[in-house]
């Protein structure tokens, strides 16, 4: 049979985790903690689950959730969202992705992309009959090339997707690229897919710099987060999308059909952490900057030359200085001889560049994996 999808086979995320696991390596490739969540959350679901409610969610979501997500981006990002018209809960970003990408790109629609991209993006775009744009970041910063944004935007781009903080370069947003990114698009009926997933993990001091914070920008914004990664629960998969109420019209009329609802007693076990712990995210750049702090000095000592990450919970190591394998190779080399697996960023280029030396770690994990990853990688 003819296939709608003929590019794309499985996931880099599982061929190496299943890599890893048949090569018993110690696995930073695929992202998810290998810690729990919250035990106050985690008592919450299983009251819920275990005391009725286990039927249908409201469509849009629990209105509890929806509210203390209003509260929570209020605080954030001085965004007052209303919680009846424009928060909509997910079953993960994957589906709030998927979701926006179906209701607001049609036919003939262009899509920006900022490669290396992840991977969920062009497939959904290819299948509701979009066009990928693909326009590189520039390293070893990974910031959008403005000019070439500037020469490619145009009457029918639909869409530009932004993901800040960045998966897998680990790249951050200034307020400089926000107004920039304002100043290009003024005057222009072009949305932006905003993939914030991380946005409580960044480092240095810096914060999170959300569409939602732009008033000029998140009128034309529907932007993604997870709790997966907010709550070391990635496989719960409950996201969210907020965009004004037009959009989120528009973006619920699919994710209705995709998926009617989210699961409900993840959602009310959510609403009363959020309410009963609403600080606890706030502590999470300094967890995972301690994480990478930590990964990054065992690296002292090795051949693999980094630039720390400044948010995510991945670092990109240069391996130039021990081979020139190519990085899907780089990577398989990696798992089965030196018994750690990583992510080559190749895969998330639509022309990844020749010269393409790096391999994404994933760091959060306990100071023993890291310990044990690092002593390996030191001896190469
Ligand atoms: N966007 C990015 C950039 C991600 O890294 C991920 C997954 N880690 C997702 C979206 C998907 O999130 P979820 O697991 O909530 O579907
Ligand atoms: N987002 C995770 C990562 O970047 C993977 C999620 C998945 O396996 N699809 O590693």
């Amino acid at each position: 049979p003819s296939s709608k999808l003929p590019q794309v086979g499985t996931t880099i995320f599982t061929r190496m985790s299943q890599l890893a696991a048949e090569q018993g390596a110690i696995n930073l490739s695929q992202g998810f903690p290998d810690f729990d969540g919250p035990a106050l959350l985690k008592e919450r679901v299983c009251h819920y689950l275990l005391n009725g409610h286990n039927q249908y969610a409201p469509m849009t979501g629990v209105p509890a959730l929806r509210q203390a997500i209003a509260s929570k981006i209020k605080s954030l990002y001085s965004y007052s969202a209303n919680a009846d018209s424009e928060i909509t809960v997910t079953s993960g970003a994957t589906e709030a992705i998927f979701a926006a990408i179906a209701a607001l790109v049609g036919p003939g629609d262009e899509v920006i992309v900022f490669d290396p991209a992840y991977d969920c993006y062009e497939p959904a775009i290819s299948l509701n009959g979009g066009i990928t744009h693909h326009l590189p970041l520039l390293p070893p910063h990974f910031v959008i090339d403005w000019d070439r944004l500037k020469d490619a935007l145009h009457r029918k781009t639909r869409m530009v997707i932004v993901n800040n903080p960045h998966n897998p370069t680990g790249a951050v947003f200034s307020r400089a690229d926000l107004d920039t990114l304002a100043e290009l698009l003024r005057g222009s009926d072009t949305l932006l897919l905003g993939d914030e997933v991380y946005e409580h993990i960044v480092f240095d001091g810096q914060p999170h710099l959300s569409l939602l914070c732009h008033p000029e920008l998140a009128q034309r914004s529907v932007v993604v987060s997870s709790f997966g990664k907010t709550y070391h629960t990635t496989g719960w998969k409950v996201g969210y999308v907020v965009a004004p109420a037009l959009l989120s019209a528009e973006v619920r009329k699919v994710h209705q059909y995709l998926t009617f609802s989210t699961s409900t007693p993840f959602q009310l076990g959510l609403a009363d952490f959020l309410e009963a712990e609403p600080d606890h995210y706030l502590q999470l750049p300094n967890f995972y900057q301690a994480k990478r702090d930590e990964f990054c000095q065992l690296l002292a000592g090795s051949r693999f030359r980094l630039t720390p990450t400044r948010g995510t919970y991945f670092q990109l190591l240069d391996y130039s200085a021990i081979s020139d394998r190519v990085d899907v190779e780089m990577a398989e080399w990696l798992t089965r001889e030196v018994g750690v697996a990583a992510i080559p960023i190749s895969v998330f280029y639509s022309q990844p560049p020749a010269d393409l030396r790096w391999l994404r770690f994933c760091f959060a994990k306990g100071s023993e994996t890291l310990q044990k990853a690092a002593e390996r990688l030191c001896k190469i």
